[in-house]
């Protein structure tokens, strides 16, 4: 305690996510959300007759035995029903658990279980998943499908309950009950380098501040009148934000569901005048041959925000100067909300030649406000801002895991001596805040916004009888940004061929885990330890063309 301070005379109100959602009905009544429902038709509300459905839905939660603290899943694509699940579950002091379908198997079995999930929403989509992987639900676990009584499938899923049913006859009133600001309300996991998936777990302080830090970043698009489209999933780190941000602002919003491909994006978007879009590198390559081909952009899309992968120069000069549509470069993490920086520019870095600006443009963008970054070596000795030093980047602030659900190993492991949240990434900053992300200690592959375990891949091909050792490292994908590249050094007298490898990696691993190619050396390069230098190899494969680029 600071010495001769006194205390501030203001009430101690908690920051929960349901006036989020309040505020959005009571001031945007009449903003839209519209869906692109699974069941193939369009789906479109206000936030007032959405509030209405959030109600009824947090009656047939409690219905269901849901109480503060329970983990309830979402196994959903982004649709209303998901975004009326998020601020049920919260509302209710429960916490949303979104789970991610393209989790490999035992990854999928760990979190549900960890997260000890006791109900599940599912689309229908992922009911014969659910029917694959049935021993590897939580005992007891109920499963809700999102759908009317007329689209539910034939299953023999036990504790089995409509959506719809599940909301009718509900009062459309519900007394939101207050609570302690730090109480969770929702739970995101992220792949570790090794074994089990880590959980983030948000409090309901953490997300309003985060919403608040993201509306108040200066982003060109949040107005009443504006429309946006998440690509980026709801089951990925809250959709970045955006279904708190938009009833925050006002602004509508356009839920593909499963339509993700360039052409279904492109449509949705030019038929609901969709003004702002969110989403990883690879999703915009689709939306940009789609654009090619038609030969102009959606109508109203003036703005992309693209993140989760560096955004490629091309691509930017390409929505900037073909079409005349503003890109924000973002970076952040699971851990993070997952905003950390943004690519906005100060008026005077808007009056530099083109050039100069999608130089900046490429960059990861500058700390948002709430977000504190700092550089350092290996010994955790903090690297000036320059721009010249690279150091492994920390961040800390309110929105900032202080470590992981229920995991005490990791998280010690990913806070420093001074409190800091590693990020894993290492980077250097320039003197005017610019972060430019160059390397990442963490050994894994971003392919598609998605991650793949390195080190999980090199335990199921070191396996195989006849590799002596191996290294998988991350080689540049123009559609995937990233794609798995196995380096192997054969067994003694081993006569492999890149097919058998691949053939006996197909039994062990997720089919888009899959290396895209395998390469043959004699030996690996070891640092002083003994560990394959991953960055030795990186820069030894750095201008990889990879056979399915
Ligand atoms: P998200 O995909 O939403 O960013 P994840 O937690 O899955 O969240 O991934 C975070 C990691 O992704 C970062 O630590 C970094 O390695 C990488 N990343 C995110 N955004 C960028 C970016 N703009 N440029 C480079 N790498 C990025």
């Amino acid at each position: 305690m600071l010495q001769g301070v006194i205390p501030g005379r203001m009430m101690q109100r908690p920051l929960l996510v349901s006036s989020l959602i309040e505020y959005g009905k009571d001031f945007h009544p009449n903003s839209e959300i519209v869906s692109r429902r699974v069941e193939g038709d369009l789906h479109r509300y206000t936030y007032a007759a959405a509030y209405r459905r959030v109600c009824q839905l947090a009656h047939g939660l409690v219905a269901l035995g849901v109480t503060p603290g329970t983990r309830v899943a979402t196994l959903a694509w982004n649709n209303h029903r998901h975004f009326e699940l998020y601020y049920a579950i919260q509302g209710i002091g429960a916490v949303c658990h979104t789970v991610n379908p393209r989790l490999p198997v035992d990854q999928f079995k760990y979190v549900l279980n960890h997260a000890d999930d006791r109900v599940l929403f599912t689309d229908l989509t992922f009911v014969p998943l659910l029917e694959a992987r049935r021993a590897d639900l939580p005992p007891g676990m109920k499963i809700v499908v999102m759908t009317d009584r007329a689209h539910m499938p034939e299953s023999g899923l036990p504790d089995l309950f409509c959506f719809e049913e599940l909301l009718a006859g509900q009062a459309e009133h519900y007394d939101w009950p207050e609570f302690d600001e730090n109480t969770a309300c929702a739970l995101c996991y992220t792949s570790g380098t090794t074994g089990n998936p880590k959980g983030a777990l948000y409090s309901h302080r953490s997300m309003v501040l985060h919403s608040l830090f993201a509306r108040n970043a200066d982003l060109p698009c949040f107005t009443p009148r504006a429309k946006f489209l998440p690509v980026v999933p709801l089951f990925h780190v809250n959709a970045w934000g955006l279904p708190y941000l938009a009833p925050l602002s006002g602004a509508g919003m356009v839920m593909p569901g499963p339509g993700l491909d360039g052409p279904s994006l492109f449509k949705l978007m030019d038929d609901e005048a969709v003004s702002s879009a969110w989403g990883v590198p690879t999703v915009w390559l689709g939306l940009l041959a789609e654009m090619a081909q038609q030969g102009r952009k959606p109508k109203a899309l003036a703005h992309v925000l693209v993140g989760g992968s560096a955004v490629p120069p091309s691509m930017l000069r390409t929505f900037q100067e073909t079409y005349g549509i503003s890109v924000v470069h973002g970076w952040g993490m699971t851990e993070m909300s997952p905003v950390g920086s943004l690519g906005i520019l100060e008026p005077e870095m808007e009056a530099l030649p083109q050039e100069e600006q999608l130089r900046l443009k490429a960059y990861q963008g500058r700390r948002m406000f709430g977000v504190d970054l700092k550089i350092v070596d290996e010994d955790g000795a903090r690297l000036p801002h320059d721009g010249e030093a690279i150091g492994e980047l920390a961040v800390r602030g309110p929105c900032v895991v202080d470590g992981y659900f229920n995991d005490e190993p990791a998280s010690a492991a990913a806070i420093d001596d001074e409190g800091w949240f590693r990020t894993g990434d290492v980077a250097s900053i320039s003197p005017d805040g610019f972060l430019m992300i160059v390397d990442r200690t963490k050994d894994l592959v971003k392919s598609g916004g998605e991650w793949i375990s390195s080190i999980d891949l090199e335990n199921a091909a070191m396996a195989h009888p006849e590799i002596a050792e191996c290294a998988v490292i991350a080689a540049a994908h123009p559609k995937w940004d990233e794609r798995p590249l196995l380096i192997v050094v054969p067994a003694a007298g081993a006569d492999l061929a890149k097919e058998a490898v691949i053939d006996f990696l197909t039994a062990r691993v997720a089919k888009w885990w899959l290396p895209d190619d395998v390469v043959f050396v004699d030996e690996l390069p070891h640092g002083a330890t003994g560990k394959v230098s991953k960055l030795t190899l990186r820069a030894q494969f750095k201008d990889y063309v990879l056979p399915t680029a």
